[in-house]
């Protein structure tokens, strides 16, 4: 049963607390130097894939649009450096696929300082003209999820907003980069809410940040005039806080209803990080050509929050942090939904929010034993989703995957990772989880 929503920590039920890890969280930003090559992808965001506009041996500036979006689901590529056009074609990616890629190799030379613009006054633009306008810089979602800020921000006439939630919980260990965003870059976050508010016709902003945080709570809360529309709220260090329905949970005490989006409720979320650079790149008249990320984990000798320019490779990145030859896994993200990836070759892209270093004595090996469910309910207790995950893992081990979808809802696990967290037995639910969502939307085609 719910607790009642009223006079309690801003939180939600279940979740777990894993060891944080967020020691970068005390360092500032600093600026990393540029690779020789950077690897630019046309497809960094969910939507069609940016169509190339430039062409091998073309010289091109800091800021230039290499790649133009492919209709209104689609974004703008910008180019994250000086020089020329090596190459147009396939190139590894983080997901194991080749993607199409612009490789550019950078005028090393080059100060890097001049940055193609065209500033505006954002004041001055209508709602679509603003939508247009956000879609030029390019912006994903930077959290991770990479969807076009510009149609996350564009609210259908029949749907009223009354919130923006700003998603400031960071709630998986070891990034900390949104936290730095909030601490030094107050006030391109606040600009970047107003023009979210704007577009969105949202009258109020509450800006969500776990309690661990509090150097982050007081930089805005110094920032907003008293009677400002935009609020910060702290809330209760624990995973996966950060998810959108979790957080409108803790912020709101509002429940969205099984398959269907925040704005059921009048709610839409956008992530600190995203904002802020709408923030910044907005007025300025920029497109997105690099971003903030944590370089962290025990391999990472120089562990920090980086400016990257976009298409880095990573092998050059962990290069500059020292981590190179002793890392033996990397993950991209946080180390409970992100994704382990097999080649340094491939390179940072918009939605890479943090870059984890592992050594090999440093790998979890015990846990790579499965033992039997014991049915202790711990994967019960603390799924966020009130799902059994006890009873879905049994089920997938017997590949009954259309069961599990349609008596054991499935389709409401958004893959936290929690229940595997907990689970004694070292059962490998979330990955069991993801291969019958797969093969149920495989099927579904067919
Ligand atoms: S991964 Fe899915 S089933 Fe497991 S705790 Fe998270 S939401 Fe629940
Ligand atoms: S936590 Fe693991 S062992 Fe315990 S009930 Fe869940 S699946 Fe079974």
């Amino acid at each position: 049963m719910r607790l009642p929503f009223f006079n309690r920590t801003a939180t939600f039920e279940h979740g777990i607390h894993p060891a944080y890890h967020k020691e970068t969280g005390s360092l500032p930003i600093r600026r990393l130097p540029f690779a020789p090559r950077l690897i630019v992808p046309l497809s960094q965001h969910i939507g069609k894939p940016a169509v190339c506009c430039v062409s091998v041996g073309q010289e091109v500036l800091r800021g230039q649009v290499i790649a133009t979006a492919d209709g209104f689901v689609s974004l703008p590529v910008h180019a994250p450096a000086t020089g020329v056009v090596e190459a147009i074609g396939f190139m590894p990616s983080a997901s194991g696929k080749m993607v199409d890629s612009i490789t550019i190799r950078v005028y090393q030379a080059d100060p890097q300082s001049v940055m193609v613009s065209a500033p505006r006054d954002v004041e001055s633009l209508d709602k679509k003209a603003l939508l247009a306008a956000i879609q030029d810089t390019g912006i994903s979602g930077l959290g991770g999820a990479t969807f076009p800020a510009h149609v996350k921000l564009s609210v259908p006439p029949d749907v009223t907003i009354d919130t923006l939630v700003v998603n400031g919980a960071e709630c998986e260990p070891f990034l900390t980069c949104d936290h730095r965003i909030m601490v030094e870059r107050t006030q391109d976050l606040i600009r970047g809410i107003g023009y979210a508010m704007k577009v969105s016709g949202a009258p109020r902003a509450i800006i969500g940040v776990e309690d661990n945080k509090p150097d982050a709570i007081a930089a805005i809360q110094a920032a907003l005039p008293a009677d400002s529309t935009i609020q910060v709220k702290a809330i209760e260090t624990k995973y996966p806080q950060g998810a959108e329905e979790t957080l409108i949970y803790a912020l709101l005490g509002r429940e969205v209803p099984a398959g269907q989006r925040p704005a059921a409720v009048g709610v839409l979320v956008n992530n600190v990080m995203t904002l802020a650079y709408l923030g910044r790149l907005l007025p300025a008249g920029e497109g997105l050509v690099e971003r903030v990320l944590t370089v962290a984990g025990p391999a990472v000798e120089k562990p920090g929050n980086y400016i990257v320019p976009i298409g880095t490779p990573l092998r050059f990145l962990l290069e500059q942090v020292g981590a190179a030859s002793s890392a033996k896994e990397i993950i991209l993200g946080g180390p409970m939904m992100g994704m382990t990836i097999s080649s340094l070759d491939v390179p940072v892209t918009k939605g890479t929010s943090g870059v984890l270093a592992f050594g090999k004595s440093q790998l979890p090996q015990e846990e790579a034993r499965v033992y039997a469910c014991i049915k202790c309910g711990e994967c019960v207790n603390v799924c966020p989703k009130f799902l059994n995950p006890s009873q879905l893992g049994l089920l997938a081990a017997k590949r009954e995957y259309a069961e599990m979808a349609e008596r054991y809802n499935l389709d409401r696990c958004f893959e936290c990772g929690c229940c595997s967290y907990v689970c004694p037995s070292h059962i490998p639910l979330v990955q069991q989880f993801r291969i019958a969502k797969a093969i149920n939307r495989e099927k579904a085609k067919s």
